[in-house]
């Protein structure tokens, strides 16, 4: 043990840093410290701009990942980067127990966008949803079911993804989930996502919510249609039950709205937010109505939540994001996209393409995705980053204000790409 660790420690004082390089190889960077959670490419990435970034080796890539529909202004925006010069000299935690001035603005900011009176703020999309189910709960204790017990049981939906705590992971439907970590955290009964009935059927004395994704962003967009947004609304309102919208991959404008739901005309009693929210910085929320706050002091929080730095580059993220015009440019720049997505599939034989605003699926009709995801990566001069959610289809989520330059190099790398593989 002793030995190894002073080889590596050697290894590393001999090779001059290669941090911020331009121009290294991958073989100076000693990788092996990171603990493997990902089979990740042999490249380092230093810097990026709006819609590129660039690698240890000076290659640049167009990139339609956009650090997982998180970097809402592509890297590195100004906005972003001014918020942070400015609030990193003013104050960076206060901690939790007192109010900032970011923590005010922003949390007011969304309570008006969402109609829904009160926030609370976490630092990741699974701690969101940790905290929607925490909130659920609760309220479930305080209001009973018939014979006087605390209702607790969430349902969710088959393939659905809302992050890897373990309650976030039970909650998920992702196949192989219910295994891995077990045992579970009982409470999550999985119904089929647009089958009413089958909510219907999950519905028991301990039930007192609903949560699912408006889209279904991991299991390949797949969205929730109107009619059954619709359906679930009316009959959680019946029931008397949650309904608990997980927004972390389709708010903030992703969808061409400034929150996806919104889209079937459905208001949710609860609703989480994260990616897209700190535009690339670890920020999420969880929002509710005034009438659901039933958190008393003491039963959550976080050394970290509603912190400051993150909060101030949130709030110039979502005033940038609901800016007059700037939802028009998302969804011109969606329609442009799909039209071009829809081209491509009819050339290529696919099944067509999905989504909503600039969360977009292209259905490959074979398992080609995660070859082309590599193929695209690879790619001279430039390379592009796409992501394949499935083996059988891509998936887009460029950042919101991307360019019809940069979509239409999107489209062309690709045919390239389709003409090789298909
Ligand atoms: C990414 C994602 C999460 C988890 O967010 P983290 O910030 O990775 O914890 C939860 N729900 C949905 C719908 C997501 O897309």
């Amino acid at each position: 043990m002793s030995l190894a660790h002073s080889s590596a420690a050697s290894t590393s004082s001999a090779i001059p840093s290669p941090k911020g390089a331009r121009n290294a190889k991958f073989a100076e960077f000693s990788t092996q410290a990171l603990l493997p959670i990902t089979s990740r490419p042999d490249l380092v990435f230093t810097h990026g701009k709006g819609g590129w970034l660039y690698d240890h080796d000076g290659k640049r890539y167009l990139d339609f990942i956009q650090g997982w529909a998180v970097n809402s202004l592509g890297h590195c925006h100004p906005v972003m980067r001014d918020a942070l010069a400015t609030q990193s000299g003013m104050l960076l935690n206060p901690s939790p127990a007192y109010y900032n001035v970011p923590m005010i603005e922003l949390a007011d900011l969304l309570a008006k966008l969402s109609g829904l009176g009160k926030v609370f703020f976490a630092n990741s999309g699974a701690e969101a949803n940790e905290s929607a189910i925490k909130l659920a709960r609760k309220w479930g204790q305080l209001h009973p079911n018939a014979s006087g017990g605390a209702r607790f049981e969430i349902i969710t939906f088959k393939n659905a993804f809302h992050g890897r705590t373990l309650a976030t992971m039970s909650a998920s439907g992702k196949p192989g989930w219910d295994t891995i970590f077990a045992p579970q955290v009982p409470g999550f009964p999985k119904a089929d996502l647009n089958d009413i009935a089958s909510v219907e059927a999950l519905i028991g004395p301990d039930t007192v919510a609903v949560m699912l994704e408006p889209i279904q962003g991991e299991a390949g967009v797949v969205p929730a249609t109107e009619a059954f947004l619709k359906a679930l609304r009316a009959l959680t309102k019946a029931r008397g039950l949650l309904l608990i919208v997980d927004e972390v991959q389709t708010g903030c404008g992703r969808t061409g709205t400034l929150f996806s739901h919104q889209q079937a005309g459905i208001v949710p009693d609860i609703m989480t937010l994260g990616k897209g929210i700190g535009g690339g910085v670890p920020l999420a929320a969880m929002l509710c109505g005034d009438e659901f706050a039933v958190f008393q002091p003491g039963d959550q929080g976080g050394t970290y939540n509603g912190n400051p730095l993150m909060c101030a580059v949130g709030l110039a993220v979502m005033r940038t994001v609901s800016a007059p015009g700037f939802l028009e440019f998302v969804r011109a720049q969606a329609d442009y996209l799909s039209a071009g997505l829809q081209h491509l599939s009819s050339r290529y034989g696919g099944e067509g393409e999905r989504g909503a605003g600039l969360l977009r699926a292209l259905l490959l009709g074979r398992d080609i995705g995660p070859q082309l995801v590599e193929a695209a990566r690879e790619m001279t001069p430039d390379g592009l980053l796409l992501n394949s959610a499935r083996p059988n289809l891509l998936r887009f989520m460029p950042a919101l204000n991307v360019s019809r330059d940069e979509i239409d190099q999107m489209l062309s790398m690709l045919d390239a790409l389709l003409a090789k593989h298909v």
